[in-house]
């Protein structure tokens, strides 16, 4: 009786047509990888329907998606032909064809966020100029073009140095870093030469730190509390929430995170990465314009995920509440090695997952084992922090209790 496939969403009680549900606004994700498929679960339980955007028939969304178009999302007639069939286009990784975006946005096609903020973001240089531009405290950076200008910021930043590609970065892919001055050659021919990259100052951080912040289709914006991440060889590896931090560095984190979304367009969840130096200055590392591994730990610990917000920002519901129920722990399942041996290190530490109370395991499904490739992951909530720590170690400890 009516046109679901609208472009411009409206919420449950925003009008006097009839909508049957919460939103029949039909959601279009670029990308159907972990936080695809996340969207897809917090999508089902309001029933939304989401539909995915990807080259691999298997992805980790394609059994929980309404409709999976396979195809790439850096092929610009597939997006459009997507587009077609979607009220809100959205993403689920930054590495898309935003030309094409653009180029669908002049044409009434709604995308959350705008194709402008995915553009600025996906070229980590233009986002650094970007936010500079709007006061962000980050560690300076310089474009590099040859040795001459490498040697320079060298100079000018100290050692060691890190040095980025500036495009389709992700888990540390894309960053290397040269202890000296003699490490640069070898630095850059790790990232494929001196085309696109730049360089940034060393952040002499004592925690990484990470906010989530939502904005609604109304513009209205909340932050979820600030949580820690750690890395382990550039990649996300452990995230504890809330941050053990003074109040103070909860409040400039916030704030900085606050800012820097304030400066890009459109509605969608944003995960602000910050470096936390030990004079209390915090800075920004990047900025990505959808769910985050950071945020994974709010699907059972705060009162709405971080998925069931992007969505709700992204069809025009208002935002839910993103507050603590619980403290948490969120542990990435890493490939630990390649293939058969791989499934068997997963599967091993997802069996002890199931005997730790509060823990939550969660398993991507991707159809290759990889070393160092995010697998799954599992939440632990509790009643202190120091509880849930506690627990961590005994699922981490290879001893099981039949062991024992
Ligand atoms: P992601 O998977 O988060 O998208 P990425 O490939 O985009 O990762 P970055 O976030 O740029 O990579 O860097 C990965 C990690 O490297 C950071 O979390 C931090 O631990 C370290 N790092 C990055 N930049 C710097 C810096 N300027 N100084 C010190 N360490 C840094
Ligand atoms: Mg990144
Ligand atoms: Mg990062």
């Amino acid at each position: 009786s009516m046109e679901v496939q609208e472009a411009s969403p409206r919420s449950a009680n925003s009008t006097n047509l009839q909508v049957h549900g919460l939103s029949e606004t039909i959601v279009g994700v670029l990308g159907g990888g972990q936080l695809g498929r996340m969207l897809c679960e917090a999508a089902s339980q309001m029933a939304i329907k989401v539909i995915i955007l990807d080259p691999m028939e298997n992805c980790p969304a394609s059994n929980l998606c309404h409709y999976h178009m396979v195809g790439s999302y850096h092929d610009s007639a597939t997006v459009e032909e997507f587009a077609k069939r979607c009220g809100v286009l959205t993403v689920e990784i930054e590495h898309v064809d935003t030309a094409t975006l653009e180029k669908l946005e002049q044409q009434g096609v709604d995308c959350q966020p705008k194709a402008s903020t995915i553009r600025i973001i996906q070229d980590k240089y233009l986002q650094k100029v970007h936010f500079s531009r709007h006061a962000i405290p980050m560690p300076e950076f310089m474009q590099i073009d040859d040795l001459e200008g490498a040697k320079r910021a060298g100079d000018l930043f100290g050692y060691p140095l890190m040095v980025k590609s500036k495009r389709l970065a992700y888990d540390g892919r894309g960053n290397a870093v040269a202890k000296n001055e003699d490490e640069i050659p070898m630095a850059v021919n790790a990232l494929g030469g001196y085309t696109g990259l730049y360089v940034e100052k060393w952040a002499p951080f004592v925690k990484e730190l990470s906010v989530i912040v939502a904005r609604g289709r109304d513009n209205s914006m909340l932050c979820y509390p600030v949580v820690e991440t750690i890395h382990r060889e550039n990649i996300c590896h452990i995230v504890k929430s809330p941050a053990n931090v003074s109040w103070k560095v909860l409040k400039l984190a916030t704030d900085v995170a606050y800012k820097a979304v304030s400066s890009l367009e459109g509605a969608g969840v944003f995960a602000v990465e910050l470096f936390l130096t030990a004079d209390g200055q915090v800075l920004l590392n990047e900025v990505a314009p959808r769910p985050h591994n950071s945020g994974h730990h709010t699907i059972e610990s705060c009162f709405t995920s971080q998925f069931e917000q992007h969505l709700r920002a992204v069809v025009g519901l208002p935002l839910g509440d993103p507050s603590i129920k619980s403290p948490a722990i969120m542990y990435n399942i890493l490939g630990e090695d390649e293939g058969e041996p791989g499934f068997l290190l997963a599967n091993q530490l997802m069996g002890r997952a199931l005997r730790i109370p509060g823990a939550s395991v969660h398993w991507y499904d991707k159809p290759e084992m990889r070393k160092q490739r995010k697998m799954g992951h599992i939440t632990l909530v509790g009643p202190s922090m120091g509880i849930i720590e506690a627990r961590l170690k005994s699922m981490l400890s290879e001893e099981t209790e039949d062991d024992q």
